[in-house]
């Protein structure tokens, strides 16, 4: 499970967040492109969008469903 007391820094202020667990394996790119990507040196990935609209919280909850870090959480703030 996410722990937001350790939730990335890059992350948008809102509810979704990747945690400090992140590998950074990528397949969460592929569920949710335009609510995720890489840091600079792709070390991690972070919300640079929070979802707006029923297809994009799909997108992020499916990128919460295949991460096998379970590193991405929506209890965040
Ligand atoms: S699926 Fe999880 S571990 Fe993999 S890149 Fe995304 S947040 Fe990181």
């Amino acid at each position: 499970m996410a722990d937001k007391t350790h939730k990335l820094h890059e992350n948008v202020p809102g509810p979704w967040y990747v945690d400090d667990t992140c590998t950074p394996c990528r397949v969460c790119l592929d569920e949710a492109p335009e609510l995720l990507k890489y840091n600079d040196d792709e070390t991690y990935v972070y919300f640079f969008k929070q979802p707006e609209g029923d297809e994009e919280e799909a997108a992020a909850q499916n990128a919460e469903g295949i991460c096998p870090q379970n590193a991405i959480g929506n209890d965040g703030e």
